[in-house]
């Protein structure tokens, strides 16, 4: 039954840009968990009478780089239009947006699932606006319900990135969805940070039988703030309405919500008491002339982009495309990784297979950022090379690089204070392997009797008397050796 049905999905993006001031006035954009409520506000963003809006060049250039990275082409003559609406986290009772005139339109991005199926999606447009004030609603307190309102979010940049109805499930928005925080953060003009709001998604969800060619009646879900309400919003959607549907029913045009806490949709508002937002141009601010040198200067030091960098690792670092796909994701990482195979002689895959398997590891455990570890690429370099000649074995590295996360020291210096060399004289190593076998005649005997599992234990013996210090092998061939009897 579901599979005479098929989902369209289309998304709206609201990223918020990572300007220094606000889209139409000099306020600072702050990190909304660091600002005092209420503090970074001027008469322009609290629309004030008389207060006139200014167009803030930085955010126009990240709306550029955005439509270019999106493959979009970036309109010459774009411009910015009033959406009227009554809302009391709305000062001016309008939101200056862009309307028929949006920086960028008409791109795509490719995506692959997690199925690996891949998808292209076009995007229609992606036009700037203001972000709203934030309010804070309290229930039922010694002072009743009562609402409280901060103006520092209000005036912040936005950018609406609207992909056209091209996504079929809700894996398909998964990975459109993850693709387009890559971007973003790649490019440097949004943190990503869900939990904080400055990324926030919207879903509009329609079925049609399968192979009808015409679009369904969606329905469409607002303020989705995590990957994971998107998803289970999207999928649950997809089968409501699927399941109206088959049993001949039809679905009703509107606006739904999520709640998180059931699992389900719940209606917003019907489209009978849908917006007019009667748009017109905006008076106070000219038409925005979009010179192509700039756009050309924009695109010349566009980053390079996330499925560039991980089709390069792969090619030119001989990576896997699992390990290219975890080091290309996010742009520090894969500095600090290019850094250390710069730094390295050995092969970059090893390089890879410390990185996420030792220091992602340490970064993880203590919630630290790439940009703020205290081991350097270099020294993360150095310390594989220490590996490579012999100098420390894995475990002793291991070690040594969970130091050097801790205090930042160089792994020279940790070696040294240590006494961490590793003891490859076979001399030495065979007076301690031949002293552990004489020390442990009863596990020496079981071994010999055919219990080969207590070779592993003498090993751990050899390992703890030079503290960990045994090169493995020697130490594995010479304990092999006096077993048998031939040292
Ligand atoms: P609005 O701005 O009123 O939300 P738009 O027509 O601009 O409406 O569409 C917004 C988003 O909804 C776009 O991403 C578009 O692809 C998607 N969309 C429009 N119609 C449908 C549909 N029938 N099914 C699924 N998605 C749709
Ligand atoms: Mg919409
Ligand atoms: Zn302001």
């Amino acid at each position: 039954m579901i599979e005479a049905y098929e989902p369209v999905i289309g998304m709206e993006i609201h990223a918020e840009l990572h300007t220094r001031s606000k889209m139409f006035c000099g306020c600072a954009v702050m990190d909304a968990t660091l600002a005092e409520p209420n503090t970074t506000i001027c008469p322009v963003c609290t629309g004030l009478p008389g207060a006139l809006p200014t167009i803030n060049r930085e955010a126009v250039e990240q709306a550029i780089m955005v439509g270019l990275a999106l493959n979009c082409q970036i309109n010459t003559c774009a411009g910015f239009a009033r959406k009227n609406y009554f809302y009391p986290d709305l000062p001016k009772g309008y939101q200056i947006s862009q309307y028929d005139a949006p920086v960028a339109t008409a791109g795509w991005v490719d995506v692959v699932d997690e199925e690996g199926v891949a998808h292209h999606i076009r995007v229609r447009r992606a036009h700037l606006e203001e972000d709203t004030a934030k309010l804070f609603h309290f229930y039922a307190t010694n002072d009743g319900d009562y609402a409280l309102i901060d103006f520092n979010r209000c005036g912040v940049p936005l950018l609406e990135i609207v992909s056209e109805p091209d996504m079929h499930s809700a894996a398909a928005v998964y990975a459109y969805a993850t693709k387009i925080r890559e971007i973003l953060r790649y490019l440097g003009v949004n943190s990503g940070d869900m939990e904080k709001g400055v990324l926030r998604f919207e879903a509009n969800v329609s079925v049609r039988p399968r192979g009808s060619t015409a679009l369904g009646t969606r329905t469409e879900i607002k303020n989705l703030n995590s990957f994971r309400a998107l998803v289970m919003a999207t999928a649950y959607e997809i089968e409501r309405q699927t399941a109206i549907l088959a049993a001949g029913g039809t679905i009703v045009q509107e606006t739904l919500g999520w709640d998180a806490v059931r699992n389900v949709t719940f209606s917003q508002r019907s489209k009978e008491h849908a917006h007019d937002y009667r748009y017109f141009p905006e008076p106070d601010l000219p038409p925005l002339y979009i010179e192509r040198e700039w756009v050309a200067e924009i695109a010349a030091r566009l980053p390079e982009l996330p499925d560039a960098r991980r089709a390069r690792f792969v090619a030119e670092y001989g990576l896997t495309s699992q390990d290219a796909r975890v080091l290309a994701a996010e742009r520090a990482v894969a500095d600090y990784f290019e850094r250390a195979v710069r730094a390295y002689r050995g092969a970059p895959a090893t390089v890879g297979k410390w990185l996420i398997g030792e220091l992602f590891y340490l970064l993880n455990r203590d919630n630290v950022a790439i940009d703020a570890v205290r081991v350097s690429p270099e020294a993360l370099a150095r310390l594989i090379g220490l590996v490579d000649a012999g100098k420390l074995n894995q475990n002793s590295a291991k070690a040594v690089l969970g130091e050097m996360f801790a205090t930042g020291a160089t792994p020279e210096a940790i070696v040294a204070a240590k006494g961490l060399v590793q003891i490859t004289d076979s001399e030495q190593l065979a007076a301690i392997v031949r002293r552990v076998v004489a020390d442990n005649p009863e596990q020496a005997a079981a071994y010999r009797a055919g219990k080969v599992t207590v070779f592993q234990w003498l090993m751990g013996q050899v390992m703890r008397e030079t503290r960990g210090r045994a090169a493995p092998e020697v130490a594995r061939r010479l304990l092999r050796n006096a077993l048998d009897g031939e040292i």
